[in-house]
């Protein structure tokens, strides 16, 4: 069965009647960079770099260890798409190098933390910046639910430019900037925010748990969190359409993009690119090739 899936590498990832999608992977530590080119996935959809700042020994990632684990992702792809999330800690991905404890509980996660940490957002920005140089970077933000929360996060952007361009350090000018759609929120404001930033990718795991009202970890409430529940389809399709209003980019990356039930509405409804773990990959690739 695996010889037959690896007969799909290097094949393209369309239906029978032409419509094609992008196969990307999701990625959380250096090690998995050399997994995505096993399963010949067309880029990076998700680098979930919180991982970088959970390391068992409790140290913080430098810049210049940042650098170089994004510089890798960056050069092994080449030409194909690597988007790096900005830490998305807090809640249930606590940090080993610092303590967030005191202010954890439901909702102080991601950017949230990360607009309170200045310095920090700043160092894990120029650090993806300057891998920018070494291939097709992208920089992602997670847990937005708002407007004005784009609008600053572009503005560290722009300073850790400048701060690279006094420094005479190379990065792409042209960068893109996406967004993590997983709250109602974002979903609501998906037409406003398709103006501002250059890609969306749906986080279905945290929309469930928004939009159902059931926390990930919830063990008595598992049975709500149901991903073909309507109301996240609605969502899902809503946002797709919001999206490709603005002609921007939108792909899902959440487990859901691996559900090989769900296949044939992504890409009835126009979502450009699935992002799964690289064992999911290559099934993916053939579902895809097998839809009408
Ligand atoms: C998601 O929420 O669906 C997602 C992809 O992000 P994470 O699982 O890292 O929260
Ligand atoms: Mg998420």
């Amino acid at each position: 069965k695996l010889k037959n899936l690896e007969r799909l590498k290097g094949k393209e990832n369309i239906t029978q009647s032409g419509r094609r999608i992008d196969v990307c992977a999701n990625i959380g530590t250096a090690e998995d960079i050399d997994n995505v080119l096993r399963s010949d996935a067309g880029g990076i959809g998700l680098f979930r770099t919180e991982y970088l700042f959970m390391d068992p020994s409790g140290r913080t990632p430098t810049e210049e260890d940042q650098f170089q684990v994004y510089r890798r992702a960056a050069e092994t792809m080449g030409a194909q798409p690597v988007a790096i999330r900005v830490a998305d800690l807090g809640d249930d991905k606590q940090p080993t190098c610092m303590d967030l404890s005191e202010d954890s509980g439901f909702g102080y996660r991601g950017i949230r933390v990360l607009l309170d940490k200045e310095e920090m957002l700043m160092t894990q920005l120029r650090a993806i910046l300057r891998a920018s140089a070494y291939g097709n970077v992208k920089i992602v933000f997670p847990l937005i639910t708002s407007e004005e929360e784009v609008g600053l996060l572009k503005q560290y952007v722009e300073k850790a430019k400048e701060a690279l361009d006094y420094d005479k350090v190379d990065y792409n000018k042209k960068i893109q900037l996406g967004a993590m759609i997983e709250t109602p929120a974002a979903v609501m404001l998906s037409g406003e925010l398709a103006r501002e930033l250059d890609f969306f990718s749906i986080g279905t795991n945290d929309l469930t748990q928004f939009t159902l009202a059931v926390s990930r970890d919830n063990q008595k409430a598992a049975g709500y969190y149901q991903q073909n529940h309507p109301a996240l389809l609605k969502m899902i399709r809503i946002v797709a359409n919001n999206i490709h209003l603005e002609g921007k980019r939108i792909s899902i990356c959440g487990d859901m993009a691996a559900d090989l039930e769900m296949t044939e509405f992504f890409i009835k409804i126009g979502i450009h690119e699935l992002s799964v773990a690289p064992p999911s990959v290559l099934g993916l690739r053939k579902k895809i090739r097998e839809i009408q």
